[in-house]
């Protein structure tokens, strides 16, 4: 067709034959209901399940990557039964035997062990921790450089005032202990001479008295009966309390030097007074052994004495001692070297026995003692020398790290390597033999690619004997990260100075503890097939004091357990702190099939499994509000009786009244914590069960909710007993911060609940009690809260 003026602007001009839009028809239809679908089921896969989700869920959505590791809620790599396998097989009685030898063929005293720091990491090295260091801290510590005791009586005529030259020598106390060839490690050259951690030095000339134990007890005995320790030398038995604690109180009443021995009449029925041959020949007590040991005022504040509640780094600021070691001497002397001493005080003063029921009994009657109290006639007196040098000198821990898959949730574990003397079989080397073994039991379960879910940490503590130093000073520096991470610290000292398994422990982990000793096998076994749990009375003591869990329980508020094999009246008499616990004492008397050791290993190993590995922290907090329930109720007989005395003209009837309250606000507090506690465990049993079902991928909100919900009870858990740490600390120890357990005042290793009440119900100090009681109350309740 021509064009003109008419034709439209737009032709279609065709260059190929029209093709037909959407020729297929079928696909067409297909993409478009398969691209809505997907928007569909995206939808409902992951924007509907949002909407249901509490708003901080957040950090747990799938493109956080929230689950701990692909294998979760199972252990990575490792199934939890062949783990739990592996710690039961590896250790053995040559290795733990090979490791104690190496540790106890040399002194090692605090500050003094290098050596042995850089051992202990290279073989947790080789062992597969790879990612193990030490950490130093510069301690204030003493060194002993001499010592005498000798009994002076006076020449000729007594109204003389005495002078240098009409004074001699009745007695020169040896203060060394015998050596003998049966023992390697006692005939050491570079032995340790007998001494007192944190003594002060001195030079003390004077009449002494005889102090029982040295209780508080003791010593308002003595004032009551009218005899005072003022300007006199006391002379004390071990046992009942922390050895300090005795100094302590001896230095408040004036006195002017402490002497402490060991009585046999405390070992039991292995005596020689019985019969029984005396060490290396029989398992009595060597009568020479002596129990060195700190002064240290444990119940004020474990550590460094100049850096209390922060760590020993150099140039930070240093502390006065006073308040937490002693000012004047004192030494440990065998009973041995004190017979003549006590032989010295027969007829003077009255009767030990006649003051009262724990001022009988004493096990040298047969060696001509009666047991007086002197003071000690006029012509005799003690002359004391003390003499030490004070340093500020590094001291090692060695600390390990297995990284788990959750940085937040750490499972410590630890054991001190220095001893008061060579060999120190039983204090702490059996433990740090036992550790050896755990560590490597841990790594062969490494090797075979697990690892864990928790981060653990390993810790060889240096300097615990002086003061629990090594961890008190590693907790201070610690804190922040460990109050935010630290689930439980489980403490091994002495493994095994005996065959009786003994533990304390926050209640916390009572029924893991129970759970755990119900898996392996009891060394002693007299029916076949008992477990350590068949052969233990299952009593769990409170926690108290005296070994490296003191920090991690009172200070920082992490659960602790500290277990062990420990001696009973039928044992032989194990030499604590003495040269005596060697290598050839415990080959011989202590564990000489070494199968208390591997027993330890195993304990220890699969408890720290557990609370590694289980998805749910294996604590039962219903037992800890239960716990608190008992404690109060022996707090409030102790009160009523207090209160007894007390008639109405002088208050009497408004303090019960006032009490009475008091404690009823506390009770309900309990129980209403209890029935959250009961709520919670419930709760996280719950959870656990619903881990055990298989959950198909496509159903993966309900695992992100699972892990959430689990994660949210972890952490009600690990903050719970953070709840009870009053931050002011206990009344005149404010380093210890627990409101429900601590070291008793005048105890120093066994543990008071509920402390600051029950310190000032025994001073009768009402409006503090008071006080007291609310502290606590609030503190419940905010453990209440925690839970809600
Ligand atoms: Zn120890």
């Amino acid at each position: 067709m021509a064009r003109n003026e008419r034709s439209p602007l737009l032709l279609t001009v065709r260059v190929a034959p029209a093709r037909q839009r959407y020729p297929h028809n079928t696909l067409r239809r297909f993409c478009t209901i398969a691209l809505s679908a997907s928007l569909v089921a995206i939808f409902i896969l992951f924007l509907l399940p949002l909407a249901f989700f509490p708003s901080d869920i957040s950090p747990y959505l799938p493109w956080e990557f929230p689950y701990p590791h692909r294998d979760w809620p199972r252990s990575y790599a490792l199934p939890y039964d062949e783990l739990q396998d592996i710690l039961m097989s590896t250790p053995n009685e040559e290795q733990v035997k090979e490791w104690s030898e190496y540790y106890t063929s040399g002194p090692h005293l605090a500050g003094k062990n290098f050596s042995q720091a850089l051992w202990t990491k290279d073989r947790w090295q080789e062992f597969g921790i790879t990612d193990t260091s030490i950490v130093s801290y510069d301690v204030y510590v003493n060194y002993p450089i001499g010592h005498r005791l000798a009994l002076l009586e006076k020449k000729g005529e007594k109204k003389e005032e005495p002078t240098k030259d009409n004074w001699v020598v009745k007695f020169e106390a040896g203060l060394e202990e015998n050596v003998h060839k049966e023992d390697g490690t006692s005939g050491l050259e570079d032995r340790i001479p007998t001494f007192h951690g944190y003594s002060a030095s001195g030079n003390a000339t004077a009449p002494f008295v005889y102090a029982n134990y040295g209780t508080h007890q003791d010593f308002e005995d003595l004032l009551e009966a009218d005899i005072s320790v003022k300007g006199k030398i006391v002379l004390v038995k071990y046992g009942y309390i922390f050895r300090g604690l005795k100094v302590k109180r001896a230095q408040d009443l004036g006195a002017v030097g402490v002497v402490i021995y060991s009585d046999p009449g405390d070992d039991g029925d292995e005596t020689e007074e019985k019969g029984v041959d005396t060490y290396p020949n029989g398992p009595a007590r060597e009568p020479s052994s002596v129990q060195r040991g700190s002064v240290q005022f444990l119940s004020i504040a474990p550590g460094d004495p100049t850096t209390p509640g922060y760590p020993s780094k150099p140039g930070v600021p240093r502390q006065d001692t006073q308040h937490s070691i002693p000012s004047i001497p004192s030494i440990p002397i065998s009973y041995l070297d004190a017979l003549p001493l006590l032989r010295a005080l027969n007829g003077y003063g009255p009767k030990a026995s006649s003051i009262g029921k724990s001022w009988e009994g004493g096990g040298l009657g047969y060696k001509g003692v009666e047991y007086n109290i002197g003071p000690s006639p006029d012509g005799l007196l003690l002359n004391l020398v003390n003499e030490q040098e004070y340093v500020t000198t590094p001291m090692w821990n060695v600390i390990g790290i297995i990284n788990g898959s959750l940085s937040d949730e750490v499972v410590l574990i630890g054991n001190h390597r220095d001893a008061w003397i060579a060999g120190g079989a039983a204090d702490p080397n059996s433990g740090s033999a036992t550790f050896i073994e755990v560590i490597r039991s841990f790594g062969k379960a490494l090797e075979k690619g697990w690892r864990p879910l928790r981060t653990i940490v390993f810790a060889s503590w240096d300097g615990e004997e002086y003061g629990l130093i090594g961890s008190t000073e590693w907790v201070e520096e610690f804190l922040p990260w460990l109050s935010g991470s630290a689930v439980a610290y489980l403490n091994v000292d002495v493994a095994v100075s005996g065959p009786h398994f003994k533990s304390a422990a926050s209640p916390v982990l009572n029924r893991a503890l129970y759970e755990i000793t119900s898996l392996v096998a009891s060394p002693n076994q007299t029916i076949a097939g008992q477990t350590v749990r068949d052969t233990w009375s299952g009593h769990i003591q409170t926690m108290g004091s005296g070994s490296d869990y003191t920090a991690f329980q009172d200070f920082a508020g992490i659960p602790c357990v500290d277990m062990g094999f420990s001696v009973g009246p039928e044992s032989a008499v194990y030499h604590y702190h003495s040269n005596y616990d060697s290598f050839d004492w415990m080959d011989k008397f202590g564990d000489p099939g070494w199968r208390y050791h591997v027993t330890v290993a195993k304990l220890w190993s699969l408890l720290a499994a557990k609370l590694v590995e289980s998805p749910l922290i294996q604590f039962n907090v219903t037992d800890y509000a239960v716990g608190l329930g008992r404690y109060l109720r022996s707090l409030e007989n102790e009160a009523s009786q207090s209160l007894e005395g007390i008639a109405d003209e002088n208050n009497g009837g408004e303090l019960r009244d006032l009490f009475d309250t008091t404690f009823a606000h506390l009770k309900r507090s309990i129980k209403k914590l209890r029935k959250a506690a009961i709520e919670l465990d419930t709760y996280a049993t719950e959870l656990e069960e619903r881990l055990g079902e298989d959950i198909p991928w496509w159903e993966w909100w309900k695992k992100v909710k699972l892990f959430y919900e689990v994660k949210k009870v972890n952490n009600k858990y690990k903050y719970f007993e953070r709840q009870f740490l009053y931050p002011q600390g206990l009344d005149g120890r404010s380093w210890f911060k627990h409101v429900v357990f601590a070291p008793g005042l005048w105890t120093g290793y066994s543990g008071a609940t509920f402390p600051g009440l029950v310190e000032s119900i025994g001073e009768r100090n009402w409006t503090n009690a008071k006080r007291w009681s609310r502290i606590i109350d609030n503190r419940v309740k905010l453990a209440t809260e925690l839970f809600g």
